[in-house]
């Protein structure tokens, strides 16, 4: 499932791809794309560059266009050099040259302007996000404990406005590493587990980015013991949503 991390290498795809470079094909060959009758204003463009934030990808075009995309639960991104065009009706197609980028699925995907998607509220409520350069892990423990006092914390950190590109696996494994279980509330917890929920959530996504995949120790383990303390993994929905959630009653407090 994508996740900050997922967002960060497609943006770092792109820049190795197709940054720098004109647009020769933009399309969008599903009729369920959100810009299916505007795609084609992308094409002789020039892709200025691509930014992650969060969970959002910020493609900047020449002549003030940005495409704003969110993959949410089940989209993906594509993005390849060899020149093979994707398989059957992608939301969003960008060619050039050999390089290919296609967007298939997804929550949001819209052309706009710079000033548009600077102004746009779900962007401008996003909180720091651990892989943006001069991120603040000071700033973001103070957030984490002036949060709502009686939410979990494993509920807080899904909340995109209090740090950006968290997702599920990252929440489970940010709160395994320090010790503290995602039911903590955050009015109990210490300034050190705050900071240590804040570091180990950096800690996983930028392992995620260097190895290509999320470093997991408790996701996915109930019914196995876990690997720290061999105690019971448990599991059980939590949130508004209902995420799966995974925890160690033997080490995690
Ligand atoms: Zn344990």
């Amino acid at each position: 499932m994508p996740e900050g991390d997922t967002i960060h290498r497609v943006a770092m795809r792109f820049q190795s791809a197709l940054v720098g470079r004109e647009i020769e094909q933009a399309d969008a060959p599903s009729a369920r794309s959100p810009i299916h009758t505007r795609a084609a204003e992308l094409a002789g463009r020039t892709l200025e560059r691509a930014e992650a934030r969060g969970k959002h990808l910020l493609l900047h075009f020449s002549g003030d266009a940005v495409v704003h995309s969110h993959l949410g639960m089940n989209g993906r991104w594509f993005v390849r050099g060899d020149g093979r065009m994707p398989f059957g009706r992608p939301w969003l197609v960008l060619a050039s040259g050999p390089a290919v980028a296609s967007q298939n699925g997804g929550k949001i995907l819209r052309v706009t302007s710079a000033a548009r998607a600077r102004n746009d509220p779900l962007l401008m409520q996003l909180g720091p996000d651990p892989l943006a350069p001069g991120f603040d892990p000071a700033a973001a423990t103070e957030r984490l404990l002036s949060y709502e006092p009686a939410v979990p914390v494993g509920e807080a950190l899904l909340d995109q406005s209090l740090i950006a590109g968290i997702g599920n696996v990252i929440r489970i494994e940010a709160c395994f590493l320090p010790r503290v279980s995602p039911w903590r509330r955050i009015a109990d917890l210490t300034a050190e587990e705050a900071r240590g929920i804040v570091d180990a959530t950096s800690w996983v996504m930028e392992t995620a980015i260097a190895k290509g995949s999320r470093p997991k120790q408790i996701y996915g383990r109930d019914r196995r013991p876990c690997p720290r303390c061999g105690g019971r993994v448990m599991i059980r929905g939590q949130g508004d949503d209902n995420r799966v959630t995974y925890w160690c009653e033997g080490c995690q407090r």
